[in-house]
């Protein structure tokens, strides 16, 4: 079982480490790191049998100083107040290092969505949305999809949104295309993250074209980065899901996979590789492991079994705090989450632009301008590196933190 990572102790802990780094004034520094506002909301459901359940909601908005609150929204048991409040700080970060004129928020409901209805599950996001609609808004806070949320649950929420304040397809991003979304938008995080390990390659002098590559997690996240990888030449030898992993040296038919996950919802059952075990995949021998699900599955106890030469952050804190520096001390190479995951966040800016010219771009236009996001990102965290002769993690925080801290100054208060 992961532990649970995604805590504001773990991300207050790398904040303050950059913040060292920089040499933040520490007045900044306490303002930059408490959320802007927090919103704790209760949304009853009427299930299918007449019952009533109650959820809890929430949307923390972390930091305005650079635009609008951005982040997703995630339908998870586990959601608490402080996963929620972690997550938003991270988004802060992560919409600074691609430079997007965004600020940081989060949100989500602590719920099973599994366990619920088709309808229950509409029921569901359209009374969390008009909960939080008193926050929200196009210019100051724009939900997106996340864990076990969709471009279907963004549709339902637009739809609630206008029915109050009018039309508005940019209160939201990761809609279908059909209602405003962006083309590319569903594989962008996949493609920043192919497109981060490609440059990562490079920059550690590693040939990507061959490289042994592991995915923990195959949802919309892993699939399409294990799709690009594949495209590129890697190989991928084994993947997982909840229902366990795919083992095979010789590497996974990964578009065939990918078939078969469609219609299945699962890995399982595919006729190629070798059942292994959720923690056995974490060990397996290979050049660069992505893992591309929940928080906190790299942690102390089971760091030192990896058998890997980098770890590619597509999930949001895959890697603990303590693991972290077990991993800086033996040179693995962690790609922090900030960074490896901007792709999605970074397309969602694109939707957001095209909603607001009413315009709408080609896939070819999208995809270009996200090469160049995450290349430029990719860039000036690799020199803050080497300038300040420390991790990517650390690198990618600072470059994020000063761009906010100016921000903040900027401004005045
Ligand atoms: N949930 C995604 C993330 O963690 C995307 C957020 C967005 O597009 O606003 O980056």
């Amino acid at each position: 079982m992961a532990k649970k990572v995604n805590n504001k102790k773990a991300s207050d802990d790398q904040f303050n480490r950059a913040a060292d780094l920089i040499g933040l004034d520490e007045k900044i520094r306490l303002s930059l790191n408490v959320p802007d506002r927090e919103l704790m909301v209760e949304v009853p459901l009427r299930k299918d049998d007449g019952s009533l359940e109650s959820y809890r909601g929430y949307r923390v908005q972390h930091n305005n100083s650079r635009g609008p609150f951005k982040g997703g929204i995630r339908f998870h048991e586990e959601v608490d107040l402080d996963e929620v409040r972690s997550l938003a700080a991270l988004m802060t970060w992560k919409t600074a290092l691609v430079d997007i004129p965004y600020g940081g928020g989060k949100g989500g409901i602590s719920v099973d969505p599994s366990k619920l209805s088709p309808l229950e599950l509409e029921r569901l996001s359209r009374r969390f949305f008009r909960a939080i609609n008193p926050i929200i808004g196009v210019n100051r806070d724009i939900p997106a999809p996340d864990v076990n949320t969709n471009p279907q649950i963004m549709a339902w929420f637009m739809d609630e949104y206008g029915m109050i304040n009018g039309h508005t397809p940019g209160i939201v991003t990761g809609k279908p295309v059909e209602l405003g979304g962006s083309l590319g938008r569903n594989a962008a995080t996949g493609r920043g993250t192919a497109i981060i390990a490609r440059e990562t390659a490079n920059l550690l002098n590693m040939n990507l074209d061959g490289a042994k590559v592991v995915i923990q997690g195959f949802g919309n996240v892993g699939s399409f980065a294990g799709n690009f990888l594949n495209e590129m030449g890697s190989k991928i030898i084994a993947v997982s899901d909840v229902n366990g992993g795919l083992f095979d040296p010789e590497g996974l038919d990964i578009p065939l996979l990918i078939k078969h996950n469609e219609k299945n919802k699962t890995i399982k059952g595919f006729s190629q590789g070798k059942a292994i075990s959720n923690d056995e995949i974490l060990n397996v021998e290979c050049d660069f492991l992505i893992p591309a699900a929940l928080g906190g599955v790299i942690h102390k106890m089971n760091v030192d079994k990896l058998n890997c030469k980098v770890i590619i952050e597509a999930a949001n804190g895959p890697v603990t705090p303590p693991a972290d520096d077990i991993l800086f001390k033996k040179g693995v190479h962690v790609v922090p989450d900030i960074l490896t995951n901007a792709g999605g966040v970074t397309v969602s800016y694109f939707e957001w632009v095209q909603n607001l010219q009413q315009f709408q771009w080609s896939e070819d236009e999208v995809n270009a301008k996200l090469e160049d996001k995450m290349v430029a990102a990719f860039h000036e965290v690799s020199s803050m590196m080497k300038s300040k002769d420390t991790s990517m993690r650390m690198a990618a925080f600072a470059v994020a933190i000063d761009r906010v801290a100016k921000s903040f100054e900027l401004r005045g208060v």
